[in-house]
């Protein structure tokens, strides 16, 4: 376990403007490890994105209270795109995606512990961490984040093959991405997506395992799924779908993935890219419920007092999604921001309707709305051109949209066709199919 350092603080106690949190007047402040902690002290455990979005909006909103990160991750807060896009392919460095600049925590007095917490009590709202050492909470949010879900299989812990989370598993996965070697990557979600289109980029030859018929099918339907497997194809990968790997073989490191159909695809590396799991381990005997992730009302609470749990983690109970969690950046930086905010006493309902992108080599994906399953899909555009909108409805109702190289922006373009979109979702509208499938109608007009 790796001793705990502290990366920035001001150790004196501050005045304090708690904006809503409750002032215990007989706050007890005690040294620990040379962290000065209070009764309101805020303590993020997870310092990812949601956290560090968390830490600022703590700030910003005026809190002067005590804060304090907990995160295992040798960087500080910093935004995962990259991983799979860019940073893979040598093309950026990651300081444009730090989630604060640099100096931001020390001179915002953010108390940064850089180890693993172990154990939470929630009776003496202590968060464990490293070796036992106790650091006191007011209030707790959790942004632990996800785990790669390991594929199980025979093999899967040989050298060379990998999974993607950290800058250290990016790292790895570059160094063997070398120009003319050949890759197996094993699903076709998003991140799978996205690495078999870097290492084709960077001239790595790619085998792509996936049990459906499409990349992305599950999640945006077969119609999208068949255009995503155009452009793979086109560029070179080779989609081996309706299969599953169920071992890897090589004497000291992998040299090939056999798949249940019998397929035996050579390889250099591998790419285990089949999701993630809620990091949840740390709450065990908290009383916190769990089910796919934390439980959390729309204001990002837990069922235990002063506990609250935003970003991949979070179960969160949307106004009108239901009860969904999501894995995505935009969801991450929004809901740690409005979980800070609950923590200071808001009692505004997170309903940010989630967007998202993905970038595969010089194609962008947005999404905008979220639908697990849908009873009809109407597309505008032109599929062959690699260029459509389409629309999923259920019982008339948008509940999302997904462009395809459309341009804009969602998020900074109030003209943009998906916030348009976006803005129809949100009001539950029921637009005419046939207007929706006419690249003519302005969506506004809907
Ligand atoms: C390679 C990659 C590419 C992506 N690309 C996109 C994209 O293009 N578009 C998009 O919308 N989304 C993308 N995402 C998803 C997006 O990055 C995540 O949704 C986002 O990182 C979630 O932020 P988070 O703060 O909830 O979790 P994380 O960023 O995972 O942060 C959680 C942090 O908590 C730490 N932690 C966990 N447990 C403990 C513990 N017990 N003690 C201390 N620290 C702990 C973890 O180490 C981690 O640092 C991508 C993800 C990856 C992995």
């Amino acid at each position: 376990m790796p001793a705990t350092t502290v990366f920035s603080g001001n150790y004196g106690l501050a005045p304090s403007h708690t904006f809503g949190l409750r002032r215990r007047r007989d706050e007890e402040a005690s040294e620990h490890g040379g962290i000065w902690m209070s009764a309101e002290t805020i303590v993020i455990l997870g310092a990812g994105m949601a956290g560090g979005v968390a830490a600022r909006t703590l700030r910003q909103e005026g809190l002067d209270g005590r804060v304090v990160t907990i995160g295992n991750e040798p960087t500080p807060p910093f935004g995962r795109p990259p991983l799979s896009k860019t940073y893979l392919r040598g093309e950026e460095e990651l300081s444009g995606w730090l989630v604060n600049p640099e100096g931001w925590y020390e001179s915002n007095r953010v108390d940064r512990v850089a180890d693993t917490a172990t154990r939470i009590d929630a009776i003496t709202s202590k968060v464990e961490v490293g070796a036992g050492r106790p650091i006191p909470y007011g209030k707790l949010l959790l942004t632990t984040g996800g785990t790669n879900r390991p594929l199980g299989v025979p093999g899967a812990e040989l050298p060379g093959v990998f999974q993607l989370r950290s800058v250290a598993d990016c790292d790895a996965i570059k160094q063997a991405a070398r120009r003319g070697a050949r890759a197996v990557v094993v699903g076709m979600g998003f991140i799978g997506s996205e690495v078999a289109a870097s290492l084709t980029q960077m001239g790595v030859e790619v085998s792509a395992v996936l049990p459906g018929a499409a990349p992305l099918e599950s999640v945006l339907g077969p119609e999208v799924g068949e255009v995503m497997s155009g452009i793979h194809r086109d560029a070179g990968v080779k989609l081996v779908t309706g299969d599953e790997v169920v071992r890897f073989e090589g004497a000291n490191r992998v040299e090939r993935a056999i798949t249940k159909a019998g397929d035996e695809l050579i390889c250099d590396l591998a790419v285990v890219a089949v999701g993630i799991r809620p990091t949840v381990d740390v709450l065990e005997g908290t009383g916190v419920a769990v089910d796919n992730g934390v439980m959390v009302d729309a204001m990002c609470r837990t069922n235990v007092p002063g506990i609250f749990a935003a970003g991949d983690v979070a179960n969160h109970l949307h106004p009108l999604f239901g009860r969904i969690r999501v894995e995505h950046y935009n969801n991450a930086e929004k809901q740690g921001a409005a979980a800070a905010r609950s923590m200071l006493g808001s009692d505004a309902a997170y309903g940010y309707i989630h967007t998202f992108w993905s970038d595969q080599y010089e194609h962008k994906l947005e999404y905008v709305g979220h639908v697990r399953a849908w009873d009809r899909f109407i597309m505008r555009g032109a599929p062959e051109e690699r260029k459509l909108v389409g629309f999923y409805l259920t019982e008339g109702v948008l509940r999302a949209t997904v462009g395809l190289n459309r341009g804009g922006d969602p998020e900074l373009d109030d003209r943009d066709e998906l916030a348009a979109a976006g803005r129809l979702i949100a009001r539950q509208a029921r637009p005419e199919p046939l207007a929706l499938a006419d690249e003519s109608v302005a969506l506004d007009d809907l």
